[in-house]
């Protein structure tokens, strides 16, 4: 398989803006999990980006189990990240949901993300395959890892070789925290395949006190990156307010990162 270690031995890393992805460095993607107006993703853009962060996240799109939340701005809101990215000079990573906006959200994104419910999308992967754009394939809630390299695969036998894998946790018996985080996947993916690796601690926890630690935790274990769900006022937001930090909290966490990469 292409997406493996023993096809190839050195690990995959490519550049995004200023940064390296699946290098020596930490890459930490931070922002609100919607984009909900301007000034909402601006003020996150500029805190995340003072604390530490290198690029934004935001969607556009969002994948909501129900059907009666917020569904996101959809065009709108690229057009918003695309505004803030020329403001604060942040790339921005942005979801798509099928194969038909493939087309418009490659048009505004740096990387595009492939949501956990879209894993196994099999038509949407493909024509993800053939962009030459960083994609972000987020680890199905319910997917081995087998499974997860498969679709990585699909993407890359199409050509498209920059693939990012986003362990976010994963459905077990567990109800104290959304989805059990799984840490262990850090070595044993970076063990099976040469592409980087990154941990989403926000859905995998679903709780922002624990966002923190298991942030430090998955750079102790060997994640090349992190992607971290920061609003300026949580209490306020549209969706994913109860796991997404403060900015002030983020950057006490930015710090702390800092200390852990010191040790390691
Ligand atoms: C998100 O990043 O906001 C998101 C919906 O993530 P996931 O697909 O991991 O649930
Ligand atoms: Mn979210």
């Amino acid at each position: 398989k292409l997406v493996s270690r023993e096809f190839q031995e050195q690990s995959t890393s490519f550049n995004v803006g200023n940064c390296t992805i699946g290098a020596d460095e930490v890459v930490v993607m931070a922002g609100p999990c919607a984009v909900e107006s301007e000034e909402q993703l601006l003020e996150s853009a500029e805190g995340v980006k003072a604390a530490g962060a290198q690029i934004l996240r935001g969607g556009a799109f969002k994948p909501r189990t129900s059907p009666y939340s917020f569904q996101g701005l959809e065009e709108e809101g690229l057009k918003i990240l695309a505004r803030v990215r020329e403001k604060t000079g942040l790339p921005i990573v942005t979801e798509v949901m099928d194969q038909h906006t493939v087309g418009v959200v490659a048009e505004y994104a740096d990387i595009i993300q492939v949501g956990t419910r879209n894993m196994q999308n099999f038509y949407m992967l493909r024509e993800l395959g053939k962009l030459d754009k960083p994609i972000l394939l987020k680890r199905g809630l319910s997917a081995t890892i087998e499974e997860w390299l498969m679709a990585a695969e699909y993407i890359a036998s199409g050509g498209n070789r920059k693939v990012i894998l986003c362990e976010r946790g994963i459905r077990t018996f567990e109800t104290a925290t959304r989805n059990t985080l799984d840490l262990s996947a850090i070595p044993v993916v970076k063990h099976l395949t040469h592409l980087p690796v990154i941990v989403d601690p926000s859905h995998g926890t679903g709780n922002w006190r624990w966002v923190p630690s298991m942030s430090r935790a998955a750079v102790a274990a060997g994640a090349d990156g992190l992607m971290v769900e920061v609003h300026p006022r949580p209490e306020e937001a549209l969706c994913d307010g109860a796991q997404s930090l403060t900015v002030e909290k983020f950057e006490a966490l930015t710090e702390d990162l800092d200390k852990v990469a010191r040790v390691l």
